[in-house]
């Protein structure tokens, strides 16, 4: 089945292509920024959510380390007081002998053994060192002017010193602790402890811990990072510089800056930094960051710093960003391949939808047109059964024409017939009464001749009648006829009107059967022979021929004569019933259409010819008997 293609609804080409390019062009890479974009947001968002758990987490830790630095430091603030109960310490202030001076040392000794802090001295209003814990050691305090200490000058004050800084006398780091001994509201001296912080450092070391502690110069002086040590945490200038350097507080160290490289201030006491690796832990060309979250130390002008490496947090997020992208890339995959199944399915649809429109238009037009054709069918039948009516009183009218024929046939025969008759009856009366008499005399013999010539006189009789009966009866198209026979039957019929004619027939024809009824044929024959011999009449030697052949499957019979021949004018209506050129009675102009009537009524049919040499001849198509139309002989 045929679809009408005009019932696809395709859309224009130009619309049709353009979206699909635009589609093609634009969405991988539209895609793959979406999928960098939030890749990034993926990442951002896991940095700062991590960032936020690990600050929460830090600050604890920070709260932790932070007490544990505070607590360290307070352990010792009690220590260089305690000097001012003792008793031993003023004296020898009051009065700085020997005596007293090693009476002090041992005393400062053994306390500071007992504290394990590194030294415990005591010095005079002037800053000179009068007793010390180390008093045996070579570089012993003993005897050193140590007035330009920040810490003797606030604690001569009557304030508490406080003070980190590196060792004059032997380079060492330590936290000083000063306080001014009061002997009646006076100050008669000052006490100091000097304390090494170092196993806090350690001790980070070994929790593997990043921390650091600066001081109020903003110095670092603990650091789990030894490299980090005496680096400044922020800018110095240059005065400040110079002050520091003149204090001998950091003794001869640079004090270079901190220079992290890269600084992001997140919150208050929070910031990220980022430094080179430290080659103990990565690899020299990777960079580490870190969460640095400070809070200042109680009781001191420092601040202790955590550093949280945010390293694993950063990969952690990498590989969160790197999900969410692949994930984001999966799901516009799933529905760039959702949303073409859809195309496909949808113009599935239409394709069907429009397939069945068109079967459905087609059902209809094929309906209309079976409808067209069921009438035109109808008109179509009754028109046969006009056509059928037409020809069965077309065919009875023929019926009746040739009846009509054969009567006027009869009737123009019967002069002749009843010249033909009457001439034997005469005869017969005369053989009769001679034969009467021949019998009186008693002469057997020739009453017994004039017998057997009556007799063959009847027979003669009965011949013309038999033949004048086969021709007026009414013959049907069914049967087979012998050719030979119907030539014989028809100059019988005729022969009364050979005898005056010195007429010579040729008989070329060979013997056949031929499909038609045998008295048709004779009658045929007559006609034609009948008309030969009608054309002739003037002609001296008359001959006719008869001659046959076969052509196309049919029989055919020539009956040719040497008469008058057919003039253009008569050629015309030869086949036209009542037509005729005879004279009088003569004529009826029945014969020929009759003949050729019954010639078509059995397949066959009736032409003329006109030789050349003058005649005529007309030409008799027959079927051949059991041969079907159709069939090869
Ligand atoms: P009819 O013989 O009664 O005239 P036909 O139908 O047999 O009627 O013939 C019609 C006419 O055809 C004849 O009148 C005659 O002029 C012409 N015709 C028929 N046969 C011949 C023939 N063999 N030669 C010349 N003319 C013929």
């Amino acid at each position: 089945m045929k679809c009408d293609p005009t019932l696809y609804r395709a859309a224009p080409p130009s619309l049709a292509v353009k979206p699909r390019l635009i589609r093609q062009l634009f969405l991988p890479p539209l895609i793959i920024l979406l999928m960098i974009g939030l890749g990034f947001i993926g990442f951002w968002t896991s940095e700062y959510y991590g960032i936020r758990t690990l600050g929460e987490n830090g600050e604890r830790q920070l709260e932790l380390h932070a007490r544990t630095v505070e607590s360290e430091i307070s352990k010792y603030t009690y220590l260089p007081s305690l000097l001012e109960l003792e008793s031993s310490v003023s004296k020898l202030l009051a009065e700085p002998s020997p005596e007293h001076r090693q009476t002090v040392n041992e005393y400062l000794e053994g306390l500071n053994r007992r504290s394990r802090s590194r030294a415990i001295y005591v010095m005079d209003t002037t800053g000179r060192v009068m007793a010390t814990s180390n008093w045996r050691d070579i570089d012993s305090y003993l005897g050193e002017d140590l007035s330009f200490r920040a810490y003797f000058q606030n604690a001569v004050r009557g304030q508490p010193g406080r003070f980190y800084g590196i060792g004059s006398t032997n380079g060492e780091p330590g936290y000083y602790l000063a306080h001014g001994l009061e002997e009646r509201g006076k100050i008669i001296g000052v006490a100091v402890v000097k304390v090494r912080l170092e196993a806090l450092e350690e001790r980070w070391q070994r929790a593997r811990l990043e921390a650091f502690v600066s001081d109020e110069n903003g110095i670092i002086i603990l650091s789990s990072d030894p490299a980090r040590r005496l680096k400044a945490v922020r800018p110095l200038s240059d005065e400040t510089k110079e002050r520091l350097a003149r204090s001998l507080q950091y003794y001869w160290a640079t004090l270079n800056e901190l220079q992290p490289l890269a600084r992001e201030h997140l919150d208050a006491g929070t910031e990220k930094l980022t430094f080179p690796a430290n080659s103990e832990v990565v690899a020299d060309d990777q960079e580490v960051t870190y969460l640095a979250q400070t809070r200042p130390l109680n009781d001191t002008p420092w601040n202790f710093t955590l550093l949280t490496p945010l390293n694993d947090l950063r990969q952690a997020a990498i590989n969160q960003g790197i999900l969410v992208a692949v994930a984001f890339a999966l799901v516009a995959f799933l529905l760039i391949a959702w949303n073409e199944r859809r195309k496909v399915i949808a113009t599935r649809l239409a394709a069907r939808e429009a397939l069945q429109e068109a079967n459905n238009q087609l059902e209809r037009r094929i309906a209309e047109r079976t409808g067209d054709l069921r009438a035109s069918n109808e008109r179509l039948k009754a028109q046969i059964r006009e056509r059928r009516q037409a020809e069965e009183t077309l065919r009875r009218a023929q019926d009746e024409l040739v009846q009509a024929g054969k009567l006027a046939a009869i009737g123009q025969m019967s002069t002749s017939i009843a010249h033909e008759l009457n001439q034997p009856l005469a005869a017969l009366r005369t053989l009769s009464g001679n034969t009467v008499r021949f019998l009186e005399r008693g002469a057997l013999d020739t009453a017994s001749t004039n017998l057997k010539t009556i007799n063959e006189l009847i027979d003669r009789m009965g011949r013309i009648t038999a033949s004048l009966r086969s021709f007026a009866r009414r013959g049907d198209d069914q049967g087979e006829a012998s050719l030979a026979k119907a030539v014989d039957a028809a100059f019988q019929v005729l022969g009364s009107r050979l005898d005056n004619l010195p007429l010579t027939v040729h008989r070329g024809f060979s013997q056949a059967m031929l499909q038609i009824d045998q008295t048709r044929l004779e009658q045929i024959l007559v006609n034609l022979i009948g008309n030969a011999l009608d054309a002739m009449h003037a002609q001296p030697a008359p001959e006719l021929w008869l001659e046959s052949d076969i052509h196309e499957g049919k029989y055919r019979l020539r009956v040719r004569d040497n008469g008058h021949g057919i003039d253009p004018e008569t050629r015309k209506h030869l086949f036209e019933p009542f037509f005729t050129t005879k004279p009088g009675e003569q004529g009826l102009g029945l014969g020929l259409t009759l003949s050729a009537s019954l010639a078509a009524a059995t397949g066959g049919n009736l032409a003329v010819e006109h030789p050349a040499d003058g005649g005529t001849a007309f030409v008799l198509s027959l079927p051949l008997a059991g041969h079907q139309p159709g069939e090869s002989i």
